[in-house]
Order: structure tokens, then sequence, then C-alpha cells
């Protein structure tokens, strides 16, 4: 069997050494509860409080704005359901086409509701209109809910000039910052950000733990009551997951993004070797403002999914849109909504991160080539 290639790190990143060696005491040793008064308990809550001291650090946000959660998802949530609240006579919010699926179908859920729920379009590049947006608030908005970086294509959102329109106009913004978080340098306080997520699985942590960033100033209300989490998030912290995500946010301060700068490299040599090789090759997404690791790539007359599974015969792994919608196989709602013509041009999503060699690379464009020229020969 040839070696695996893992170029799907927008899905989720291997677990770092640092963090795995980081984490095993928790679990072995200091697994005292940090909510027990006596040391045993207590030096593990320091540990947390470390943990969350990492995480402010890297948003520049102060230590009890921090709330450690099970995922994003959950985070988006709680963000999106204490908007809604805290406000009960404003039934307006407003998000954009090109969100994660826990936004969507909390939105979705909404709207059952009787809210009302403007989905901003994008162009084809996947970028949404200021004027647009600001045009499109009402008096009733309570909530602005815009990613920092598209998991599919990569795209960059203009976050510093949508915090100053929600400032303008008094309304919370939320921001999904999932995918953002290590590729994109983030200070709330400039941003003008109300709540944020991020996610330890993205950044070399575990899956099954997240953050929500909630801004002093914003009444907050849990989404799940207990005492712990400052009474903002019940249920006995995963210790070992939060020193996990705390490690993996030291290693992104320590590295201060130099890493990006390799892969960005890695990934335009990439783009442009199949521009080469390949005709008829499209890269979705907005170049200018894209994530460093991202690339959305199509070619004409060939299905992504024949494409992937050949792909995955040779141990290479892409995937088609974002992992929460590949196992449906539903056209992806970011393509669909930058109007791309996917009868033609169906995506496949390459993403790199740290651990991706120039071989692996050489590799995936050989057997991509290859591939793709198998499947166009079928089709003819
Ligand atoms: N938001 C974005 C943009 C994502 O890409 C993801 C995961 O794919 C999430 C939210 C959800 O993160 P989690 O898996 O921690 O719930």
């Amino acid at each position: 069997m040839n070696q695996k290639i893992y170029l799907d790190n927008n899905a989720t990143t291997k677990c770092s050494a640092e963090v795995l060696d980081a984490m095993l005491p928790y679990l072995k040793e200091n697994y005292g509860n940090p909510s027990s008064t006596y040391s045993f308990g207590r030096e593990v809550k320091e540990a947390i409080s470390k943990a969350r001291g990492n995480v402010a650090k890297l948003l520049n946000a102060c230590d009890d704005e921090i709330i450690f959660t099970s995922c994003a998802s959950e985070s988006n949530v709680t963000a999106i359901m204490n908007a809604v609240q805290n406000n009960p006579e404003k039934k307006h919010i407003i998000t954009t086409s090109v969100e994660h699926a826990s936004i969507i179908e909390t939105m979705k859920h909404l709207e059952d509701k009787g809210y009302d729920i403007t989905y901003l379009p994008v162009n084809e590049i996947g970028q949404i209109d200021l004027i647009q947006l600001e045009g499109a608030i009402k008096d009733d908005t309570c909530l602005i809910a815009v990613m920092m970086a598209n998991n599919e294509i990569g795209n960059i959102y203009p976050i510093k000039e949508i915090g100053k329109i929600a400032k303008r106009h008094n309304i919370l913004f939320h921001c999904d910052a999932v995918q953002a978080v290590g590729k994109v340098k983030i200070d709330v306080k400039e941003l003008g950000i109300s709540t944020l997520s991020l996610s330890g699985h993205k950044i070399h942590a575990p899956k099954g733990i997240g953050v929500l960033y909630i801004n002093s100033s914003v009444q907050f209300n849990p989404l799940i009551f207990g005492h712990q989490e400052m009474n903002r998030r019940g249920g006995t912290e995963n210790v070992p997951y939060i020193i996990g995500l705390g490690k993996a946010v030291e290693s992104i301060l320590e590295n201060d993004y130099q890493s990006n700068v390799e892969i960005c490299a890695l990934r335009d040599y990439m783009e442009e070797e199949i521009l080469k090789n390949i005709e008829d090759t499209v890269i979705y997404g907005d170049k200018k403002n894209r994530m460093s690791n991202t690339s959305s790539l199509a070619f004409r007359g060939v299905n992504a999914t024949e494409l992937m599974l050949m792909l995955e015969s040779f141990n290479i792994f892409v995937s088609i849109g974002s992992a929460c919608n590949s196992e449906i196989a539903l056209p992806s709602h970011v393509l669909v909504a930058c109007g791309a013509d996917l009868e033609n041009y169906s995506p496949i999503r390459v993403s790199l991160d740290k651990n991706n060699t120039k071989d692996e690379i050489d590799i995936f464009i050989r057997n991509l080539v290859n591939v793709v020229n198998i499947i166009r020969k079928r089709g003819k």
C-alpha cells in the first residue's frame, strides 16, 4: 500500500505529539475534578486556567470572556440563542448563505419559530457585499452572524468592516472563526466581535472541544445550566481536551503564524502545477482573500465523487464539499450560492497543513493528472 497522503485538513487535523503529551497526565495521574476544593482538584483547575489564558491571549480577550464548550457547533448555537434570548422583541437576523451547517440549521430552526432570517447572497467568487449587508439591517435586527473563513472555498470575509457596521447599528456580531484560527490573526477587540467560536480539532487538538468567546459587555444566558465555567456552561470540564486545546493554541502563539507562509507556498505551487498540467481546470473562491491552505478545484467533465474515490484507491485523501455535507452527497450549498456550474465543474477540496510535504504534493499531482485523464477518456 502507498503511504497515506492526507489532504483534508479543513475536515480535521491530526492531534499533534505535543498536544498528546500535554493531555496524557490528565488522563493518567492528574484525574482530579477541577471543582474539588482539595489540592488534587485545585491543580487541575490551575491547568485549565492556563489553557484559558492561552486562548484569551490568542484572541486578545480577557480570560473570563472565554468559555470551553464541547465543540464549535455548540458554541455557534449558544451564541445565536443567546442573542435571541437577550432581545426578545427583535425578530430579525442577518447571516450569509455560505455559513457552516451549525449556523444554517439554527437559523432554519429560528425561521420555524417565526424569525425573519436574511441569508446574504454571495457573488461568483463567494464574497458578500457590505452595502447589501448594511442595507439589510432592520429596526428589529438582533444579530449579524458571519464566518471569518469559509471551510469549503477558503474565502476570508471582511470581519473588521462587519464589526464596524454592527457597532454603528448597536447589533450583536457573532463570528464563526473555526477555520481561521491559526491562519488569520484574530483580535476580537479590534474586529468588534461580540461572540466568536473556535474548535480544537482544526488546530491539532482533539475532536470534541470548542471555545466560545463572549465579550464582557454582552449579557449571557447559558444553553447548558450548571456551575462550571463561571455558571455559563454546566458539565464537568473535559479536562484533558481543554489542556490539549491550550497546548495547540500555545503552539500557534509560539510559531507566530510562520508555518502559514510555507503552507501557502506549497498550495500555490500545487495550483500552478495543476493548472499547467490539466486543461479546463477551475479554482473556486476569492483568490485575493483566501486562507493559505485551501484549494477548491474542479476539472471540466470530471465527477468529483469519482475523482475522490479513485484518489482514495492510491491512499490520497481529499474531500468533496465539507465533511458534514459529503456523507449526504448533496451539492455544496457554498458553491450553489456562488452560482457555480456544478454539472460540468464539480469540485474537490484540497486543504493542506504544516505536516504536508512537497513530495506528497508531487505524488498527488501525478496521480491527479492520471486519474483526470482516465475519467475524461471514459466519458468520451
Ligand atoms: N464552523 C466551521 C466553519 C467548521 O468548518 C466546522 C467544522 O467543520 C464547525 C463550525 C463545527 O466545528 P465542530 O466540529 O467543533 O462542531
